[in-house]
């Protein structure tokens, strides 16, 4: 068997989203667990819309996922010579024609045909005519007219059309510019693709593609087509959806290994399998099942896959992230205390700041709400039982913290809402945090006594 070759091909003229970023990583894991390559081809055949700072940032985001292609990426528009060099061949072997009706007489056909309610077709007025190239000709594929164009879809199964439902398209315009789908071809060919996995809005251009391929005698492709991604709303995935754009999800805060678990199980699926590495994923891919209806993209479930890898992640790794951009956090013991207590409660890298802010900053401020709700005079006697209590300990640590907790409720007769609610508040200036007593444990003795004891003084 010829070696597996996968290919991404996107156009830069946007930045890369969600739904290309999924079908990127399917048609990569699917080559690589084939034990294939899968290349990166940058369609860039209309210069007026193509941008090389979209460029960068598609090649910048699959840095982010961890994707590498297999060779430097190729560039559509600089294989203009061979594409026409098709083109050309397919008029000398009779499969494609020049074409001199003018848009005038195109325009009025299409109109008619309308008319009739008939799909609209170039009628093939040239098709036989041999004319010769001039100033305003384009080059005519000629369509088989019987027959139909059958393949094998890897999601979808088998597909067809009749051939007399497709057009004599255009493969090279006046202006001498050739055509998306020949150019495709062309380039599949010159790359040597085996497998093209892409969204299912090219299932109409792969019957035109197939059959460019066999009027070249070329072998087809392996095709497969992978349904979009719809919203939370159940609508076509974009803008309004919040972040479309991959390195949106980066700035974010969400982690690379996170967003590419996430996205790969839109729309695939192992068993009942959630979490994935990269590299099992390489191994696996072609044994799960590629589903064939759309996919819905939640917000919330990214979150959670972010969270996973969180809890997942060693301290150390977490801290290398956030420590760049960070004004509390080190690379030291501390810190990695904080960071294995809070990180259950943040769901982006964003948040852990924020979260962990209490842990640093002594000047804690209590919001006058809270405290009215919270600084009772009841509170006020067990904060100072708790601080008497917390001076006496001689080991810092959560079974004595515990203990004493126990002990101050037996005292006063009250459950551990009592003791914890003040206590969370004194030293945290919150409502919510971690388990007090763990909070308290990473705090520090003295830190915990000082806070405390700045909340009795300026509430008894
Ligand atoms: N450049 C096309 C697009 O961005 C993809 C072409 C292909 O995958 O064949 O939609």
């Amino acid at each position: 068997m010829s070696k597996i070759v996968g290919r991404f091909a996107p156009s830069p003229t946007g930045l890369l989203h969600l739904g290309g970023a999924r079908t990127a990583l399917f048609t990569w894991l699917y080559s690589k667990s084939l034990g294939g390559d899968c290349l990166l081809r940058l369609e860039d055949t209309d210069a007026e819309r193509s941008e090389q700072k979209y460029t960068d940032s598609i090649i910048n985001s699959f840095k982010w996922m961890g994707i590498e292609f297999d060779q430097e990426p190729v560039y559509q528009s600089r294989n203009k010579d061979n594409h026409l060099d098709k083109a050309q061949e397919l008029v000398n072997k009779g499969k494609a024609y020049y074409c001199d009706c003018s848009p005038e007489r195109l325009k009025k056909i299409r109109e008619e045909q309308q008319k009739k309610r008939e799909k609209p077709k170039y009628d093939g007025k040239c098709r036989e005519l041999g004319l010769e190239k001039g100033p305003n000709t384009v080059i005519r594929f000629k369509n088989p007219e019987s027959g139909s164009v059958t393949f094998k879809d890897l999601v979808r199964g088998q597909m067809e059309v009749a051939n007399k439902e497709l057009d004599d398209l255009i493969l090279v315009r006046s202006d001498g510019s050739p055509t998306y789908n020949l150019c495709v071809v062309v380039d599949d060919l010159d790359m040597n693709i085996s497998h093209v996995v892409r969204g299912d809005d090219h299932i109409n251009n792969t019957f035109r593609q197939i059959n460019i391929f066999k009027a070249l005698e070329e072998s087809v492709p392996i095709y497969g087509h992978v349904p979009m991604i719809l919203g939370e709303d159940g609508k076509r995935m974009s803008k309004r959806h919040g972040a479309v754009n991959v390195l949106d999800y980066k700035d974010l805060g969400v982690l690379p290994e996170a967003f590419l678990n996430y996205i790969v199980r839109l729309g695939w699926s192992y068993g009942d399998q959630e979490m994935f590495e990269l590299k099992e994923l390489i191994q696996i891919f072609k044994d799960g099942k590629l589903n064939n209806s759309p996919a819905s993209f939640s917000y919330e479930k990214l979150l959670w896959f972010n969270r996973e890898y969180f809890l997942k992640m060693e301290n150390k790794t977490l801290l290398e992230l956030l420590v760049p951009t960070s004004k509390q956090f080190k690379q030291d013991d501390y810190s990695a205390k904080v960071i294995n207590l809070i990180k259950e409660r943040c769901s982006l890298l964003s948040e852990f700041e924020n979260e962990g802010s209490y842990f640093y900053d002594d000047s804690v401020v209590v919001d006058s709400k809270d405290a009215s709700k919270v600084f009772t005079e009841q509170a006020v006697t067990i904060l100072k039982f708790l601080v008497e209590g917390f001076k006496e300990l001689t080991n810092w640590q959560v079974e004595d913290i515990k203990s004493l907790f126990n002990e101050v409720m037996e005292k006063n007769e009250v459950g551990m809402a009592s003791v914890g609610k003040p206590l969370r508040l004194a030293i945290t200036g919150r409502m919510n945090s971690a388990s007090v007593d763990e909070t308290s444990l990473v705090l520090g003795q003295e830190k915990v006594i000082k806070r405390v004891e700045d909340v009795i003084k300026s509430y008894s």
